[in-house]
């Protein structure tokens, strides 16, 4: 496949190709843009159709971190990895402890950190043979879950959207749809209830449907249901892609607010169609930055109260968002990749002497 083409076409700055026989390791480490930082994304660890879905994917999310960084107002460069090969089957110690290597060769350009298949065990594995890795366990001076800062975020930015369509960002008494009750599904839930508004959940796995219904008075919907809920914001937790054709047209919501990566099936057209219908969007890298946000305080060594601290200002990028699509005739998706790209732009003015970062 036309690798430089390809690495050309997302504008990077470095894709690494690992390979270690004797352990199984077949790898690719993807650098996107290092202006504001070191490149810091996490390790996906899937069995990919080809090499080349492999590729395309990391060069893809990498990409997209580096959006994510650059939004959160974070001095961090965006990157990914992802090993290839079904992790139920092929991982090992030596496989991670490879990988960990090949971390540690960029010398910090890049950090890695959990994502789907790889666990927070795993970090730690790594950590053996890399400081450049964050999410590691507490026991290993690593940060913890980071869900509940993610939620956190996420909760502001609900806010925020209902500020901008409802002038207030009072949520007594708002109703809001939530697609997904796990990690952050759940918190954001309970973040919901503390402040009266009411929840109308669906999710997968019925016993967390029971314990959010019983804890948190949330009602509970079929799957498909979730989508004509009457509510006044449609907050997606659990998939991506599942802002389509399809279920565009069903959303009573005002607002769609939620901490789910990819929630546009396409940015471009989906985007506008959520705006033709008058329905505001929160951008989702945006949105769901709490995570990286409380990974970013792991680095820095700052206290999880920090981390909330700055998770809630996802309230003030998002409004800056909403009022610069208005100005501008555009979407928020497109108004958050301005914003991201102007503070790079900004930001690379400065000499590197001038400049903050880790
Ligand atoms: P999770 O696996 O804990 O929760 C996902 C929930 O969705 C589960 O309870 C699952 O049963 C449910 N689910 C699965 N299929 C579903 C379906 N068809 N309909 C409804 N519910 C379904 O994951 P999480 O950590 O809570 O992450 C949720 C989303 O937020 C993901 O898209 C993730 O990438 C994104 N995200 C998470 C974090 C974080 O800090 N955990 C940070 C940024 C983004």
């Amino acid at each position: 496949m036309p690798v430089f083409s390809h690495a050309e076409n997302y504008n990077h700055e470095q894709v690494v190709f690992c390979r270690k026989d004797e352990v199984g390791l077949k790898a690719i480490i993807a650098i996107h843009d290092t202006t504001l930082g070191p490149a810091l994304g996490g390790c996906r660890f899937y069995d990919y159709a080809s090499e080349a879905d492999a590729l395309r994917d990391v060069l893809r999310l990498s990409r997209g971190m580096t959006y994510k960084a650059a939004c959160a107002g974070l001095n961090l460069g965006g990157g990914k990895a992802v090993i290839i090969g079904n992790p139920r089957q092929a991982k090992s110690e030596g496989l991670l402890r490879a990988f960990g290597q090949f971390v540690d060769s960029l010398g910090g350009r890049y950090i890695t950190a959990e994502d789907s298949g790889t666990s927070v065990a795993d970090m730690d594995l790594i950590r053996q043979e890399s400081s450049h890795v964050c999410g590691v366990s507490k026991f290993a001076g690593g940060s913890g879950d980071p869900s509940p800062v993610t939620a956190w975020g996420v909760f502001h930015g609900v806010r925020a959207a209902v500020d901008e369509v409802y002038g207030s960002p009072d949520l007594a008494g708002r109703r809001v749809a939530v697609q997904g009750v796990g990690n952050v599904g759940m918190h954001l839930v309970r973040y919901l209830h503390e402040v009266g508004a009411q929840t109308v959940i669906t999710d997968v796995d019925s016993d967390r449907l029971k314990q959010c219904s019983e804890e948190y008075g949330s009602e509970v919907v079929s799957l498909d249901a979730i989508y004509d809920a009457d509510v006044d914001v449609f907050a997606p937790c659990a998939m991506g892609a599942i802002l389509n054709t399809n279920t565009i047209p069903r959303l009573k919501a005002k607002v769609v607010a939620g901490g789910a990566n990819n929630q546009l099936d396409d940015l471009t057209v989906h985007g506008q169609m959520l705006q033709d219908r008058g329905i505001l969007y929160a951008p989702d890298y945006v949105i769901n930055a709490g995570g990286l946000i409380n990974v970013y305080a792991e680095l820095k060594h700052m206290p999880r109260e920090k981390a909330l601290r700055d998770a809630e200002s996802i309230f003030h990028t998002l409004k800056r968002i909403f009022s610069l699509a208005k100005e501008r005739g555009i979407t928020e998706a497109q108004a958050s990749n301005l914003v991201a790209e102007e503070r790079i732009r900004t930001i690379s003015t400065l000499s590197s002497f001038q400049r903050g970062g880790l």
